[in-house]
């Protein structure tokens, strides 16, 4: 691997190098091998043998420098003070394949000066649900941290109740977070112009050729940022943690913690069952990026070029950056061209999909299905594919058959869609085509739904007790695995998917509790 510890370089007062504490009797839980070769990790025999020992704290290769970064940040919208890497540790920075520098950090491995209150550890259970969620979102297309693997353990760690300790190395492009900023600006703020010049040297080197880089690199840390949560409103993804230390300044998603996907369409979901009020809400993402941003710009006003002037023309560009992608997407999720006629039947649709509580993800790609039975054309598709947008297609209508007032709307809107997708020149089987390929790229047939990852967990933790009891049992990790299998691929369907991979909770069934506790 090619390491490239610059963080480390950075003033010692930005962090605590340290070495990971250990885990009791660590096993192998899962390994990534794709991010593995993408890193260089995979053609170094003592990496590819020892991963255990390094992902569980007990072995540092040369050329890691561990280290701890201090941060701060705003959580639930009030101001935390320092916060830092409490359980987790940047073991070293490396460039990949492609030449981009990738951060390798390992999370769950023990007490730092930043631990506060907390132990320095993480369960199984979010270590999986982490595993999955990253892996899951790099896939469908998403700017996120992902993970080389995770290791399981005897150390006992307790929370609601004691669970197994867990460790997860990792891989983003960056960790640095809105709330580094807001740790130098009140412990350090002498570095502020130091670690500026360094964000935008290693993230944004573009930025360089601006009159005023710095301003320049304010504005697209603003831009991505908005393109980041149309992604996740697009998706249906709901973070559940949207606290400045938990927001990238590069625009990936990082820390998964209450996070969900969407499924029976509620604007309104909180799927953070800590969050009391809402504030990080699926609906109100958009805006808590805004809010963040807004706390965050003002600390640049020390340096020398940046006005408040400049600042609210950077911020100005969040809510135009986040229309354009959110809207452009939502119009090819219907496979329509980005228009007012497109973006009207779209709201309809969400309208329609809140109000009779449908499948946000099943429900937009059985329209697939409905686009190709409507053609006059033949159009061919794999059989599995084809099959299972007609099952999604027949589901759709039947929840909607449910009284006259649901058949109507249902009725007066694919026909008013029908008539937009051959509007638009599709009358011919190529325009047909590209309808179909646009909105197949755009609306998964997989997602990872609370009860998957649940059943995954669940699987592993219950073998992972029979383990602890002497029972010779595998090590429960089958179901993370095809779980991994089948979200490496979300857009296509997969004959090994099982039923409960593509099924909502029931309309009734009381919400999955997920907390903070991690
Ligand atoms: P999170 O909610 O995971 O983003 O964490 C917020 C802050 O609490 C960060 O500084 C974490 O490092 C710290 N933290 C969370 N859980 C633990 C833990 N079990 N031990 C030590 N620090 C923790
Ligand atoms: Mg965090």
């Amino acid at each position: 691997m090619i390491y490239q510890n610059s963080y480390a370089q950075l003033d010692a007062r930005l962090y605590h190098r340290q070495s990971p504490t250990p885990l009791t009797n660590p096993r192998a839980g899962h390994f990534n091998s794709e991010v593995a070769d993408l890193l260089g990790w995979s053609s170094e025999t003592e990496l590819m043998e020892r991963w255990v020992d390094i992902l569980s704290g007990s072995y540092v290769p040369n050329g890691f420098e561990p280290l701890a970064m201090a941060y701060a940040g705003h959580q639930f919208g009030q101001w935390a003070g320092q916060l830092g890497d409490g359980r987790g540790l940047l073991m070293a920075q490396v460039l990949d394949q492609n030449g981009q520098l990738k951060d390798l950090h390992l999370k769950g491995c023990g007490l730092t000066p930043y631990s506060r209150m907390g132990d320095g550890r993480a369960v199984l259970r979010s270590t999986i649900r982490e595993y999955l969620c990253g892996h899951a979102l790099n896939n469908l297309g998403i700017k996120a941290s992902d993970a080389l693997g995770f290791v399981v353990s005897d150390t006992p760690v307790r929370r609601e109740r004691m669970e197994p300790g867990a460790a997860l190395m990792r891989v983003a492009d960056c960790h640095i977070r809105l709330g580094h900023i807001e740790w130098i600006a009140s412990f350090a703020p002498d570095l502020l112009a130091e670690f500026t010049d360094y964000m935008i040297d290693t993230y944004y080197p573009d930025c360089r050729q601006s009159d005023n880089p710095v301003a320049a690199f304010l504005q697209s840390v603003v831009e991505r940022t908005a393109k980041m949560i149309a992604d996740w409103q697009l998706i249906g993804f709901a973070h559940g943690v949207m606290n400045t230390d938990n927001l990238s300044i590069t625009g990936s998603t990082i820390d998964f913690g209450p996070f969900g996907f969407m499924e029976r369409f509620n604007p309104g979901w909180i799927n953070n069952h800590s969050d009391h009020t809402g504030r990080y809400s699926y609906q109100n993402q958009p805006a808590i990026g805004h809010w963040n941003l807004n706390i965050w710009l003002p600390h640049f006003m020390r340096l020398p070029n940046i006005s408040r002037d400049i600042l609210a023309e950077c911020l100005a560009h969040y809510e135009p950056t986040f229309m354009q992608h959110y809207q452009q997407g939502l119009c090819q999720k219907l496979g329509l061209p980005h228009s007012q006629a497109s973006l009207q039947l779209a709201f309809e649709w969400l309208t329609l999909l809140e109000d009779y509580q449908l499948d946000y993800t099943n429900s937009f790609r059985a329209l697939s299905a409905l686009v190709r039975q409507s053609s006059e054309i033949q159009v061919t598709e794999h059989p599995l594919t084809q099959e299972h947008e007609t099952a999604l297609l027949a589901t759709l209508k039947q929840e909607l058959s449910a009284d006259s007032e649901s058949t109507q709307v249902w009725q007066t809107w694919q026909s008013q869609y029908l008539a937009l997708i051959s509007a638009n020149e599709t009358s011919s089987m190529l325009a047909i085509k590209e309808a179909l390929t646009m909105m197949q790229q755009a609306n998964p047939v997989y997602i990872l739904r609370n009860s998957m990852a649940q059943r995954a967990i669940e699987q592993a933790e219950s073998a992972d007790s029979s383990h602890q009891h002497g029972a010779n049992s595998s090590n429960g990790l089958a179901e993370v695995d095809r779980l991994y299998r089948l979200l490496a691929d979300p857009y296509q369907v997969h004959a090994f998917a099982i039923i409960s991979d593509t099924q909502p909770p029931d309309i009734d069934a009381p919400a999955l509790p997920i907390s903070c506790s991690s």
